[in-house]
C-alpha cells in the first residue's frame, strides 16, 4: 500500500493532512483505520486522499425522518458542504460528502435510515 506520503490539502477553506491510498486498497485501508475518511479523489491517478481530521469538522447536524420506519435520525456534516455545496450549488451527494460511507450517502438520497436500507437491500449485504 502506498500510504506513507503525507500531504496537505485544502478543501472549502479547511486544511487537512492526508495520505494517498490507491482505489484498490481504499476499502481495506478504511476498515483498518476507522478514524480515516476520504477527503477527495483523483480519478486520473486512481488515488483517494484520506484524513483522520475530517470528523472534527463535521459540526452541523442534519436531522431527517426515515420514510420507512418514521424514526428520527441525524447525520453530521461539514457545514459548508451542506449549506453551500448541497443546498445552494445543488452538487451531487458524492461531490459534497466524499467522507460519508455508502449508507450515510444513501440516507441523504433516499431518506431511508441504515437499518431500513439493510432490510430493503439485504441482497447487497450478503
Ligand atoms: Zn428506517
Amino acid at each position: 500500500m502506498n500510504t506513507n506520503e503525507i500531504l496537505n490539502i485544502e478543501r472549502n477553506g479547511i486544511k487537512y493532512h492526508v495520505k494517498s491510498v490507491i482505489f484498490a486498497d481504499l476499502e481495506e485501508f478504511i476498515n483498518a483505520h476507522p478514524g480515516y475518511r476520504p477527503l477527495s479523489f483523483d480519478y486520473e491517478k486512481q488515488v483517494a486522499y484520506v484524513s483522520s481530521e475530517i470528523d472534527n469538522h463535521r459540526t452541523l447536524q442534519v436531522d431527517f425522518t426515515c420514510r420507512m420506519c418514521c424514526k428520527s435520525h441525524s447525520l453530521n456534516v461539514i457545514p459548508y458542504d451542506y449549506v453551500v455545496m448541497r443546498k445552494q450549488e445543488r452538487k451531487t451527494v458524492q461531490e459534497c460528502f466524499p467522507y460519508m460511507n455508502r449508507e450515510e450517502r444513501e440516507s441523504l438520497i433516499s431518506g431511508m435510515c441504515p437499518d431500513c436500507q439493510r432490510k430493503i437491500f439485504s441482497a447487497n449485504y450478503d
